[in-house]
């Protein structure tokens, strides 16, 4: 059953995944909560959420969420990255975009689309 949503943010966009998960808290409180290592650790700080930590993105997190979207237990991803910026891990970022659509999970690549995407999770 699908009930994980995944949270990763690029260095950049951190501070502003963290102030959207605390806007939406009661949305997010609702689901089990992945994310890669730093991301975590930075909304476990601004909040009491429960976030099960994986491996920081360089250093494999993304790949691991890419497993969960592989098993069919992601609901949803939210993924605040940064299109301006060069990533060492760029292969596994495009994997992880790639899977999403293979299999057919709604992913939020910037905020204006993860403000939508929590109103239709809602509906
Ligand atoms: P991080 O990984 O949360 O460990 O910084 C995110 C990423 O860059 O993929």
């Amino acid at each position: 059953m699908k009930k994980r949503i995944a949270l990763i943010a690029h260095d950049k966009k951190k501070d502003e995944l963290v102030d959207f998960v605390k806007k939406h808290k009661d949305f997010f409180s609702k689901y089990e909560l992945v994310g890669t290592g730093t991301t975590g650790t930075r909304i476990i700080q601004a909040t009491d959420l429960n976030i099960i930590r994986y491996l920081s993105g360089p250093l494999g997190g993304d790949q691991q969420i890419g497993a969960d979207i592989a098993n069919e237990v992601i609901l949803a991803v939210f993924f605040f990255r940064d299109p301006l910026s060069a990533m060492p891990h760029e292969p596994d970022v495009q994997a992880l975009i790639r899977l999403s659509d293979v299999h057919k999970i709604p992913i939020a690549t910037n905020s204006e689309t993860a403000e939508l995407l929590i109103k239709g999770l809602n509906y």
